[in-house]
């Protein structure tokens, strides 16, 4: 069966992009079918997969328009090798001209069905806000990977995204659920980030993946050679702990 993931987080630059690119380049490289939707009009999941967002006719937001089929829009990315769904600028004005629309909040489900079971996952990179397009995310998936940073604030932002869960839930889609809370960019000589950590650990017991994602500078690099950090350097501790998120997230699901 497809498992549907979302990579969401509304607060700002916690690695929601880093994780979607290296954990489906990790699936894949595993031999699983991955699917990679970009849901932000930043379109940084679709440059850091190696497609240049600049000279796309067709992408995600033909597709919630319904406009175009996801099939048509789809993209196989190398050496990913995981298929794409791009976005771009364009995607800012989804929002505004999907509110007039028919199940604006299903848009995203309704044209993933068709394909869906062509893939073993389906990961969606959300956006840094709780809007439409998140709503989008979640409606559509099983369960929410959150990535956040260990630091003071990031409890706090946590509790409006578990709210806006909890409301998915109540309204549009009863079956999803939090997959797992992902540690990114972790410096264990930081007190702090312990000390977040260590209440993490203590609020959400088991849903904190054991896989933590270090602070690395391939990961940061990856993205401007277009490349998933597996085919940048294999051998660094970014690539080997998406890796090892990727088992994590394999044992679970199985
Ligand atoms: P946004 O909210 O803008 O979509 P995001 O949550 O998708 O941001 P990323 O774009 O993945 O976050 O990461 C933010 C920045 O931090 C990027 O420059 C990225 O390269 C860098 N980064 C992410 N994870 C790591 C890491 N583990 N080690 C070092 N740098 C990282
Ligand atoms: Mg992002």
């Amino acid at each position: 069966m497809t498992r549907i993931l979302a990579i969401a987080n509304q607060k700002g630059g916690v690695g929601k992009t880093t994780t979607s690119i290296n954990l489906a380049s990790s699936l894949a490289s595993i031999g699983k079918r991955v699917l990679l939707v970009d849901l932000d009009p930043q379109g940084n999941t679709t440059m850091g997969s190696g497609v240049d967002k600049r000279l796309l006719d067709r992408t995600v937001y033909q597709v919630l328009l319904g406009e175009q089929a996801a099939a048509e829009v789809r993209l196989p990315t190398k050496p990913g090798k995981y298929d794409l769904i791009p976005a771009n600028q364009e995607l800012a004005g989804a929002e505004v001209e999907m509110v007039s629309l028919d199940q604006r909040e299903s848009r995203l489900k309704d044209a993933l069905l068709p394909i869906q079971a062509d893939y073993d996952f389906i990961l969606i990179d959300c956006p840094p806000a709780l809007n439409l397009l998140t709503l989008n995310g979640l409606c559509v998936a099983h369960a929410v990977i959150i990535p956040m940073q260990c630091e003071y604030y990031a409890l706090e932002g946590l509790s409006d995204l578990v709210n806006t869960i909890k409301r998915v839930r109540a309204g549009f889609n009863s079956s999803i659920r939090i997959e797992g809370l992902l540690r990114t960019m972790f410096d264990p000589r930081n007190l702090l980030a312990q000390q977040v950590s260590d209440q993490l650990k203590q609020h959400f017991g088991n849903k904190v993946y054991r896989t933590v994602i270090p602070r690395n500078i391939r990961l940061a690099e990856a993205p401007g050679f277009g490349l998933p950090v597996l085919y940048h350097d294999r051998q660094s501790r970014g690539a080997q702990a998406y890796l090892e998120l990727a088992n994590e997230i394999l044992v679970t699901a199985s």
